[in-house]
């Protein structure tokens, strides 16, 4: 798949916007021209109205101020004719006076139209580009360990056993963090849309559902988790928040030392029911808070333990779901002390 660059979508999109902006123009012209032609024709029919008939003249006196005269016809016909031949001309000048204004700033409105239209546009293809490189750049580092391991054991003049195995155990786990990546690369584009269906769901069966799944991790690391999540209803997609649970909980896990408490409370603020999570864990520094909701971002500090394996979506989906349910997630913080992050969702 040939990689898209941001200055190609930036010279498509200046070159569409020029082609836009000359439609847009175009339409106004024809409707200004259009619109001049008919105006005239019917302007100079009526101004060509203005002439008597020849009967109008037939034994017809008239006063002029001292004296009384005999009206002549041709006189009046020539006089009148010059009236509206000048009052054609003068129209004519104005009405092209005018499309040339309407052409001047007709071309300025139809460019920031033009402009205008396609910004969303550039914005979803610059984000969807960013989207598809930052992927194939993560893709790519368990590809390339996995080649690298399989290259080195492959170049061994023997395979004991317990290094075959040991192999064999390496590339499952990389084909395991492959899975995970593409399973949250697909969960990010499913979360893109807003079509989900709601109903009234507690918060204890979701939250006991996303307990269930994180709890083999609890365990292996000792951390015990203080479930107080009172009998409340949101409005929402089970599966969805227990998606968006599962991720909370399974960072608080996994940013936690040994041995230390999770705990788990709900409260009731207005229309909204406030679960929070809070861990005992590593924390976040106030420059990574605002970037954690980030597609890929992981605080350098998370990055560099072991076992706090990630690839910086976790939050960006779970952001996404909460998007979906009109709900926030709010986050407090204190460096080497702990985290807690509260889901604020609309009561059912
Ligand atoms: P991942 O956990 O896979 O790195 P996330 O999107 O879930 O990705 O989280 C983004 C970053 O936010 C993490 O890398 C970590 O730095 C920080 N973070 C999230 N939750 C916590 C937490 N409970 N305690 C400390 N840091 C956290």
């Amino acid at each position: 798949m040939p990689e898209i660059k941001p200055s190609s979508i930036k010279s498509f999109y200046k070159s569409t916007t020029g082609k836009l902006a000359l439609t847009y123009l175009l339409i106004i012209m024809i409707m200004s021209v259009g619109f001049s032609v008919v105006f005239y024709k019917t302007s100079s029919n009526q101004l060509g109205r203005q002439i008597p008939p020849p009967s109008f003249y037939e034994n017809r006196t008239q006063g002029f101020g001292r004296g009384t005269v005999q009206i002549r016809g041709s006189d009046f016909d020539e006089f009148f004719q010059n009236r509206i031949d000048e009052g054609r001309k003068e129209l004519l000048i104005r009405l092209i006076i005018l499309n040339l204004v309407a052409l001047i700033a007709g071309g300025a409105l139809s460019y920031a139209l033009a402009r205008r239209t396609l910004r969303p546009i550039e914005d979803a293809m610059e984000a969807q580009s960013r989207f598809v490189s930052d992927a194939s750049h993560e893709l790519r580092t368990p590809i390339t360990a996995l080649r690298t391991t399989n290259e080195v054991a492959l170049r061994k003049q023997r395979l004991s056993i317990s290094d075959a195995k040991e192999l064999i155990h390496h590339n499952i786990e990389e084909a395991e963090k492959l899975k995970n990546l593409t399973d949250g690369l697909l969960s990010l584009l499913k979360h893109d849309g807003n079509n989900i269906s709601l109903s009234s769901v507690p918060l204890q069966d979701i939250v006991g559902e996303a307990m269930n799944q994180v709890l083999p991790q609890a365990s292996e690391k000792n951390i015990s988790i203080d479930d107080q999540v009172q009998k409340i209803n949101v409005l929402g997609n089970k599966q969805l928040l227990v998606q968006l649970a599962t991720i909370l909980l399974d960072n608080a896990i996994k940013y936690s030392d040994e041995k230390s408490v999770i705990y788990m409370k709900t409260a009731i603020e207005g229309n909204y029911a406030l679960l929070s999570i809070k861990d005992e864990g590593i924390g976040i520094s106030a420059s990574d808070l605002p970037h954690i909701f980030d597609r890929f971002y992981r605080a350098d500090r998370s990055r560099s333990k072991i076992n706090r394996e990630g690839y910086g979506l976790g939050l960006s989906i779970a952001k996404k779901i909460a998007d979906q349910h009109n709900a926030e997630i709010i986050v407090e913080s204190t460096l080497d002390s702990g985290s807690t992050f509260t889901l604020k969702i609309p009561t059912a």
